[in-house]
């Protein structure tokens, strides 16, 4: 049957063959396995053979436990794009940031990967029912391939799953049993039900569960070469190995927000499958990143431990990370990174991932859940502390985004409302509306010029200006025309870069005050320039605020601007 698929026990070391009903060691009964293949045979073809094969989680097949690689269920789930990630990049001094849309998936999340190979295999072995405790988005993700697989799913879940994600569980026919306790207790009475059930009954394990561990894994093989297709086999002196370079790249960094830690166990597993089989040649660290009213890994990888103390009452919003307790699973991933590139585990606050939801948004156009927020959140501390470099290659995981943007995310005020007057509507209908949208529109909004000799910087203060408040922007290239444009438009500010070709921003400086009618226009120097000592005398008191590219968000700069301009 599964002749290519050995699960190898992490205990003793027996390799037993793989089946997907067995499910732990012949030798020593231990639970955790995991699945070998004959890395060696596969090396010698898999590049040549997936060539032909559509970009999607399947591609690998050779490297799946499951024998149908074409099955019925598939929803084109993987093969998600990977983003560069532009703005962001920018306002972070990080060129080289990309981002692995996971929302891509049919439920949009990356729990689809999991969901369509255990189900996959599940229906292999002729299971018809099965049994999951979730924060959420594994049980919308199993609910949606269940169904179309034929198989009963029994999903236990924690009451501080919002309640548009329960529904959206139900809709597919699922049985929701909600939970009033914490998703560790939800997790040990969906145990027990199954315990009960009689035989046929699958119960969902996490990490332990090998088709859902191989499934995570395929994100590391996609990253490998996307990246190398957008810039490149490793040159020599990129390479371990300069006289053979491996025909794939690795980014530096591999950033998710975590729960259970499935996702970077699993990604972790992928990369060390591709440098067992040559095509990479080293493993990218890795930053687990999770909210600080649960954060026992964290925890415990700051105090150097191999075993997490649980977090007996997670306090944070953000359901889809409230796994208190994550068990061995914290170790074996632990011993990985260790075992591998390193990497570390990272805190951040609910209100921290809220804040990236709207960055991320606004600045990239990727909406997103405040689960997968934490990684991003994560990010920027990272970047900011100075444990990722400027020139290091990153790839957040943007795992998901399955309902609608949440009522606290927003806040009040996010839309204007626009009543048309019935009667004068019905007269002159043109009136009516143009004197209804002048009551949303002011005749002034603060006057803004943009300077900057590279396009890119001022299309980043535009979008920001834009996309957080009203102004009427101009822009300028270069000194001359800064000074130009001020004299002619009388800007209520200037966001004024310094290095510039010919006339500098010192001398624009210079100019505007200088001039009368320009002297009293505020002045926000955006600058990529280390000053010296001279050079900050030289501006003290004639600026209103020094910003330093690659130091700021979105966010930071608009609030700038916006108390500047009241
Ligand atoms: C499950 C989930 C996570 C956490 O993933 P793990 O690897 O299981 O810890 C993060 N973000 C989203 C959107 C998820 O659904
Ligand atoms: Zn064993």
């Amino acid at each position: 049957m599964y002749i290519h698929v050995t699960a190898e026990c992490l205990d003793c070391g027996q390799r037993d063959p793989y089946t997907p009903k067995v499910i732990a060691c012949s030798k020593c009964g231990s639970g955790w396995r995991e699945a070998r293949y004959d890395y060696q045979a596969i090396s010698k073809t898999i590049l040549e053979d997936i060539r032909n094969r559509p970009f999607d989680i399947w591609r690998f097949y050779e490297l799946l436990p499951v024998q149908d690689h074409h099955p019925a269920i598939s929803m084109g789930e993987g093969g998600t794009p990977l983003l560069r990630a532009t703005s962001l990049g920018l306002m972070l001094g990080c060129p080289n940031l990309y981002i692995k849309d996971e929302r891509q998936n049919p439920t949009n999340s990356f729990k689809d990967r999991q969901a369509s190979i255990t189900v996959t295999a599940l229906k292999e072995a002729g299971i018809t029912e099965t049994v999951l405790a979730s924060t959420g988005n594994v049980a919308i993700s199993y609910s949606a391939y269940t169904s179309r697989a034929g198989i009963k799913l029994w999903a236990f879940l924690t009451s501080l799953v919002p309640a548009e994600k329960m529904r959206e569980v139900a809709i597919y026919g699922t049985q929701v049993i909600k939970v009033t306790a914490s998703y560790d207790q939800a997790k040990k009475v969906a145990v027990e039900f199954a315990s009960q059930r009689e035989h046929g009954t699958y119960l969902d394990r996490g990490v332990r569960s090998i088709p859902a561990l191989e499934a995570m894994k395929t994100i590391a093989y996609e990253i490998a070469e996307q990246l190398t297709s957008a810039v490149g086999k490793p040159t020599p002196d990129e390479s371990t190995d300069p006289e053979n370079p491996p025909p794939w790249r690795t980014p530096d960094w591999y950033i998710q927000a975590v729960s259970g830690g499935m996702g970077p166990v699993g990604v972790l597993k992928g990369f060390e499958e591709l440098k067992e089989m040559g095509i990479i040649d080293r493993i990218p660290a890795v930053a687990c990143i999770q909210t600080e009213g649960c954060a026992p890994m964290v925890h415990a990888w700051k105090a150097n431990l191999d075993e997490a103390e649980p977090v007996l009452s997670p306090r944070t919003n953000i359901a889809t990370l409230a796994t208190g307790d994550p068990g061995r699973t914290y170790t074996e991933l632990r011993k990985r990174m260790l075992r591998n590139g390193g990497g570390t585990f990272e805190s951040v606050t609910d209100e921290e991932a809220f804040r990236a939801i709207h960055v991320l948004a606004k600045m990239e156009g990727l909406s997103m859940e405040p689960a997968s927020a934490v990684a991003f959140a994560g990010l920027v501390k990272m970047v900011r502390s100075g444990q990722i470099k400027p020139s290091d290659t990153i790839v957040v995981n943007l795992t998901g985004h399955t309902l609608p943007v949440e009522k606290m995310i927003l806040g009040e005020g996010w839309a204007r409302n626009l009543e048309l007057p019935t009667q004068v509507a019905e007269d002159k209908p043109e009136e009516g509306l143009l004197s209804a949208l002048s009551r949303i529109s002011p005749e002034r909004y603060p006057r803004i010029a943009i300077v900057d000799d590279h396009p890119d910087a001022r299309r980043l203060v535009r979008r920001i200006l834009q996309s957080q408040g009203e102004y009427t922007l101009f822009e300028a290239e270069n000194g001359k025309e800064a000074v130009a444009l001020a004299q002619k438009e009388l800007p209520d500010l200037m966001v004024l870069d310094l290095m510039m070709p010919e006339m500098d921003g010192f001398a624009v400086i210079d100019a505007l005050k200088a001039n009368e009618a320009t002297a009293s226009i505020s002045v926000v120097v955006v600058t990529a320039k280390e000053l010296t000592s001279d050079e900050e005398a030289r501006l003290k008191g004639r600026i209103d605020t020094l910003m330093q590219k690659g130091e700021f968000l979105s966010d930071e700069l608009s609030d700038e601007v916006r108390s500047l301009t009241k």
